[in-house]
């Protein structure tokens, strides 16, 4: 069972549940076709990722690789417009989605977390600042350019994030924690004490109810 509620005042909702599964196979058509390096853009079944994810990695191991979502929502109408055989998960999802008149709102972004664990709920509020208030997003682009972030990029890579995102990436995890795969740089360290300094009192602002 999912519960949806917004964050803060803008048009950003929050879907979490304690079931992991229920959780990754929801948004996994969506996350994917929003930012993988394979199916970016692209219309595609459970079956293809699924065979696809295998070969990549050994094992289909999605729902223990992945415990946050981002997604905004011109790639959670896609799916639940546009792809077919929705999964008896995504039919949960976007059930409670449209109970809750989210679909109302013509932009907005979603974010999916198992239960409400501070540390991963904060790096997924993060991206949902990022894409929806403007003054959020310049002023961590401008901490951004003032770094090369080369090692963080290619470290994101890595990890099978698709360069469209690694800005909004680099912020997300620099505000929230790093991710145990990672090996931490001093200028990562640099860059998230003044990303910190610029964004905290933004975030607080934004996300206060
Ligand atoms: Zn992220």
């Amino acid at each position: 069972m999912f519960i949806v509620e917004q964050v803060g005042m803008l048009p950003i909702f929050h879907a979490h549940t304690k079931d992991r599964e229920l959780l990754a196979l929801a948004f996994l058509r969506m996350q994917e076709h929003y930012e993988s390096p394979r199916f970016r853009g692209k219309v595609f079944t459970h079956q293809e990722y699924r065979r696809w994810y295998t070969e990549e990695r050994g094992s289909f191991s999605y729902v223990n690789d992945w415990s946050g979502f981002n997604v905004p929502s011109l790639a959670v109408r896609k799916v639940c417009y546009e792809f077919l055989n929705h999964s008896r998960q995504e039919k949960a999802l976007f059930r409670e989605l449209c109970e809750t008149e989210v679909f109302r709102h013509q932009r907005f972004y979603l974010i999916g977390t198992c239960g409400t664990h501070p540390e991963t709920l904060r790096h997924e509020i993060c991206h949902g600042l990022y894409f929806t208030s403007r003054h959020y997003k310049d002023t961590a682009r401008s901490v951004i350019k003032r770094y090369s972030l080369d090692e963080l990029r290619r470290q994101l890579s890595t990890m099978g994030y698709h360069q469209s995102v690694h800005d909004d990436e680099a912020q997300a995890y620099a505000m929230g924690y790093w991710s145990s795969d990672m090996s931490v740089t001093r200028e990562m360290r640099a860059f998230r004490k003044e990303l910190r300094r610029e964004l905290n009192p933004i975030y607080a602002a934004l996300t206060a109810r």
